[in-house]
């Protein structure tokens, strides 16, 4: 069966090309019908707060990825990851090295200087350990296979060969006795039973350590399997550039708050970054899981596109339920909103808008107290001349006794007519007086969604 995980360190958001990765996890294993873990590498205990675990177990769920069993927290399992590293040592697989830090500075300084490339030389691989001063402090590292090379069959990046000359004695027990990162990370994936590991490429490269890691241990205990690996090219953004905050190197949390997306687009989005089966551009949830694989995944980078983002959120946005988009519109203006209105509404607010804050901000006339507060353009527009045309069309109005989009239209523009005024000029002042505001939806929606009453009562109130 397979078991995947996403194993996110809590910095404080939850960046997109992560929630990526999250995604692809996710979906890999429910296509599978297998397991999909989250492990929450909170080793850095500075930048691990409940608040950034909150983040990203709130992004994750308002995207819709619920994932399976008890989160693993990476932290809680120091004791594990140091018994793997005794085991090693045990076993011969791993050594105790008493290099001092001043000493490996001396060693990297003359690499430099000799322009070899800069790693542990393996002073300590073959030397006893009792020629160490009495009582020093050591690290524990692997001992690394020397010769021959590490093959990868990368699921995404096809086959990937590391001389294993070229990977060194790195540490997994620091001199105080914790973990490190690297150990941490491949005791965890297999304790998990994970059989798929998917993950940004730009953890490739610590494949080939874990690997050594898995081999070391197939001796000492039972259930190390080497996994698969998949390593999904990074985002890009539209130029090509690595993902800046400028792109959309955002957390997930900036997507639904500050640029107002629903999580059915990002879900779309993300999946389609990087993804594809033939040229279809919309999946379903249930879509997804039944046709992800991970032969679709593209070897190059994706370049993210804020404006298709948008535009499909648009889309989206259309085919989203009234009723569920009036409660998110509702939150989003506050108290004094009426989800009933609002959902009545819908149908006519969200032809326009492409993402929820701008629907939002074309439903707040609805909800506005008399006297209205006016945009500094929305207050210009409101001259001399355009409240006593508000006087006459006040008078109009009232006589009107089909409060229609047609008879309203039709009412208007004979008055326009009448005084030789193309239709705009009329409306404007007319949508600041509604509105206070100088967009919003088409003026006789306004005049319908608000009612007689409330329209004649904003009208009367800027009429001169
Ligand atoms: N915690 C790592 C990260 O957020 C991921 C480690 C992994 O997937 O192996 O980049």
């Amino acid at each position: 069966p397979v078991v995947t995980r996403f194993a996110p360190s809590p910095t404080g958001f939850l960046h997109i090309g992560n929630a990526r990765t999250g995604l692809f996890s996710w979906l890999y294993a429910r296509h599978h019908g297998g397991k999909a873990l989250l492990r929450i590498e909170d080793t850095d205990k500075q930048r691990s707060t409940q608040e950034a675990i909150d983040v990203i177990l709130d992004g994750l769920d308002w995207l819709g990825l619920d994932f399976d069993g008890e989160t693993v927290f990476q932290s809680q399992r120091a004791d594990r990851h140091a018994e793997v590293a005794m085991k090693l040592l045990e076993a011969g697989r791993a050594y105790k090295c008493f290099a001092t830090t001043e000493e490996l500075a001396e060693m990297r300084e003359q690499q430099r200087a000799n322009k070899q490339p800069m790693r542990y030389d393996g002073r300590w691989r073959d030397r006893d350990p009792s020629e160490a001063p009495e009582g020093a402090p050591f690290t524990v590292r692997i001992k690394s296979e020397t010769s021959g090379e590490t093959v990868i069959e990368d699921a995404v990046q096809g086959r990937v060969a590391v001389k294993n000359a070229e990977i060194d004695d790195f540490i997994l027990l620091r001199a105080d006795g914790t973990p490190t990162y690297m150990l941490a990370v491949v005791v965890d994936d297999m304790d998990m039973g994970c059989t798929h590991i998917i993950r940004g490429d730009d953890h490739l490269n610590n494949a080939f350590r874990q690997l050594q890691v898995i081999k070391a241990m197939q001796g000492v205990e039972d259930g190390w399997e080497e996994p698969v690996y998949a390593h999904v090219p990074l985002i890009h953004g539209n130029d090509g550039a690595k993902l800046s905050k400028r792109h959309g190197a955002l957390g997930v949390d900036a997507y639904r708050d500050e640029l107002g997306i629903l999580p059915e687009t990002l879900f779309n989005y993300l999946l389609r970054l990087g993804w594809g089966h033939g040229d279809k551009e919309e999946f379903t949830r249930e879509e997804a899981i039944e046709l992800f694989d991970l032969s679709g995944v593209n070897k190059g980078p994706s370049r993210f596109d804020m404006k298709k983002l948008l535009n499909m959120n648009g889309n989206y946005l259309r085919a989203a339920d009234d009723g569920r988009l009036a409660a998110l519109v509702a939150e989003k203006i506050g108290p004094e909103a009426d989800v009933t209105i609002l959902t009545e509404a819908m149908p006519v607010l969200k032809t326009r808008a492409r993402d929820m804050n701008e629907l939002a901000d074309g439903a707040a006339f609805l909800f506005k107290k008399r006297p209205l507060e006016m945009t500094e353009k929305a207050a210009a527009l409101l001259d001399d001349e355009a409240r006593s045309h508000l006087a006459q069309i006040s008078a109009r109005l009232q006589a009107e006794s089909d409060w229609t989009i047609e008879a309203l239209e039709a009412n208007l523009k004979a008055y326009a007519e009448e005084l030789e005024l193309g239709l705009g000029k009329l409306a404007q002042p007319l949508r600041a007086a509604l509105t206070g505001q100088t967009t919003s939806p088409g003026i006789f929606d306004v005049l319908v969604l608000l009612g007689r009453e409330e329209s004649l009562a904003r009208i009367d109130a800027q009429a001169a």
